[in-house]
């Protein structure tokens, strides 16, 4: 029998290369915005047509090709960015693979003129479905220009495959969002079907963020800093009170690239647990800087996927940055967090050992002391967390399937508190709005306190505590009230009796349904039992379903809801003192266990702002 093998022709294979380099028009443009940068361009354009149906163009001011590699550019496996299997180890490019141009010239029609500096003349290349029609020399500015037309022409399954314009224009703007985020020094202008649609001047992180985003990105964040010699974390991390339903602005880069890591991502949620109600979350923006030894961008043909060397340490590194972060910045708006975000990656020794790293949240964070206003980022790290806690949390991470959907629990990394006497909050004047609002001077602001959310994050915190270490001590009744329940609830109830005898209750099955409630917390006015535990169990019921909320926070969360509004007023400086220490004493007073903002920080700006409006 004859061979029946053969190799198949180029262009055939550069077709079945495109299916995975470039699945829509978006894939396009990423391909070639990332091409624009690796030639060094600080301007780059973007022209889409019918989002990206007919036309995607992309014309940079980078360094241009030579006549030959004009037509050389197409060529599978054509790549000027490595030239052997170790420089993947030292990559300082997005592409590396020599297969985007032509992957794209495979199944459009593509039309290339370029010119480097140094010559007088440009290339024109015209090339379709992998043929070249013409390659002559032209007049044309420094730089290149790319224009891909009637994408899939030759593909009509690929074509049909393709969803609404504006589903695949989202796209494009997307993966254009995540090139223009990580190079905010490049500007860009984006046009779609002749319109002008953005325009980026050369900018700084942040600026870009909220270039991108719109103004209110200024308040919504803070934040992020942190080297160590193995990597660097700099960015912004989005504001708890502002987390989504939605997993909306998310991005990681690593090395400059922007990369989808679902375990990372989930160091960076987990470590917002405390913070953000379940079911909702944070944006970020966090850039990383590691070694290129230590990562893997080759894992996939569009490279968003990654591997890790050094997946735990990375991962613990993170989530103990964005904890620490969080414990200095969430807790006061930042107003102007404008600083110098320049990466610092200090060299990896040969043979250094890698250590785990030393970070802790501040807990002692007081607003009132105004030292910590001023050296709030330079504050000593704390406590180191100890070697073996972090392997049980990483055990419990990895125990986790990592999937889209971010799980509800992580066990909490444990923080130690510093030893430090905290120091008291004092104040000379508050003043009360309807006792619902509390105003009191601290150094040079005004805090603005919603007296009742601040009261369920006092509460709450006192409960987690009860649970875990010190129960409330109870105050036995004269005469028991009782409660009636229906049998689902009543079972709940015997089910969480034991942790309510530590938040004070004492309960009692006196008959089918039937309870006594024998005792209440000391020193409290019980009010109205038979609502507060029925309201209480529907809460509990609600987030275990809802949430899936571990059950020490359910129960904390069900019954500091039900009892927030049972305050008594305050009606002292001392007492407005007492309260404002047990605030300030939580790891979060900023927010209520379910999101809710507790204060605002009125300065001379936000002032300024609110009068100017
Ligand atoms: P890769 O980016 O992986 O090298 P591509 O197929 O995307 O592969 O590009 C092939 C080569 O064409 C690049 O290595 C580069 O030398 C050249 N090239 C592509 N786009 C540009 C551009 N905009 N400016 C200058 N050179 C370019
Ligand atoms: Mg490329």
């Amino acid at each position: 029998m004859d061979d029946i093998i053969h190799l198949l022709p180029d262009s055939v294979a550069n077709q079945i290369a495109a299916g995975e380099v470039v699945q829509r028009p978006s894939s396009a443009v990423k391909e070639l915005l990332e091409n624009a940068i690796d030639a060094g361009a600080q301007s780059i354009q973007i022209i889409i047509k019918d989002a990206g149906r007919t036309l995607i163009q992309v014309i940079d001011d980078g360094k241009g090709m030579s006549f030959n590699d004009a037509r050389l550019c197409f060529e599978r496996h054509a790549t000027s960015k490595i030239s052997c299997a170790n420089d993947l180890f030292s990559l300082k490019t997005k592409g590396f693979r020599g297969e985007a141009l032509a992957s794209i010239a495979a199944i459009a029609q593509v039309e290339l003129k370029t010119r480097r500096q140094e010559d007088e003349m440009g290339a024109q290349v015209l090339i379709e479905g992998s043929e070249i029609k013409e390659h002559t020399l032209t007049t044309t500015a420094v730089g290149t220009s790319i224009a891909v037309k009637n994408l899939f022409y030759n593909v009509p399954a690929r074509r049909n495959f393709l969803k609404s314009d504006a589903t695949e224009l989202a796209n494009i703007e997307e993966e254009f969002h995540r090139v223009a985020l990580i190079h905010p020094q490049i500007a860009f202008t984006f046009y779609h079907n002749g319109k002008m649609m953005r325009q980026l001047l050369g900018e700084s992180f942040k600026q870009r963020i909220v270039s991108i985003f719109g103004n209110s990105y200024q308040e919504k964040l803070f934040p992020i800093e942190q080297q160590t010699e193995y990597m660097s974390i700099t960015g912004y991390l989005g504001k708890a009170e502002n987390a989504k339903k939605k997993r909306g602005e998310q991005y990681l880069f690593i090395n400059h690239r922007f990369v989808k890591h679902n375990g990372l991502a989930f160091a960076i949620e987990s470590a917002y647990n405390q913070i953000i109600p379940e079911g909702y979350h944070p944006a970020f923006f966090i850039c990383l800087e590691v070694n290129p030894a230590t990562i893997d961008v080759n894992i996939s043909p569009t490279k968003v996927e990654i591997k890790l060397q050094e997946e735990r340490l990375v991962f613990g590194f993170l989530n103990a940055a964005v904890k620490k972060a969080i414990g200095e910045f969430s807790l006061i708006p930042q107003l102007d967090f404008d600083y110098n975000t320049e990466l610092d990656i200090n060299n990896i020794p040969e043979n250094s050992t890698l250590k785990i790293p030393t970070i802790s949240i501040n807990t002692n964070y007081n607003p009132f002391k105004s030292t910590q206003y001023e050296s709030g980022r330079n504050r000593p790290a704390q406590k180191p967390v100890d070697s073996q806690e972090w392997n049980n949390f990483w055990e419990n991470i990895q125990k986790t399937p990592v999937t889209e959907e971010v799980p509800s629990t992580v066990s909490e990394l444990p923080l130690e508190k510093d030893n430090e006497e905290d120091e008291k909050i004092t104040i000379n004047h508050y003043l009360l709005v309807h006792n619902k609002f509390l105003l009191v001077k601290a150094k040079e602001e005004l805090l603005l306190i919603d007296i009742i959310r601040a009261n369920e994050r006092v509460i709450y915190d006192r409960y987690l505590s009860a649970l875990n270490q010190t129960p409330i001590a109870v105050q036995q009744s004269l005469f028991p009230e009782t409660i009636t329940l229906t049998p689902a609830k009543a079972d709940l109830l015997l089910e969480l009796r034991d942790d309510l005898l530590n938040l004070g209750y004492e309960i009692e099955l006196i008959s089918k349904g039937q309870f006594a409630v024998n005792a209440t917390p000391h020193n409290e006015d019980s009010g109205d039992l038979q609502s507060l535990i029925e309201n209480m169990l529907d809460d509990y019921q609600s987030n275990m379903l809802n949430h899936r909320l571990e059950r020490d926070r359910n129960i904390a969360l069900a019954l500091s809801k039900q009892k927030r509004s049972q305050m008594k007023p305050l009606n002292s400086v001392e007492e407005v003192e007492n309260f404002l220490n047990l605030l300030f004493h939580s790891m979060v007073p900023s927010v209520t266990p379910s999101g809710e903002k507790v204060y605002e920080v009125l300065n001379s700006n936000t002032l300024d702002k609110l009068l100017n409006n």
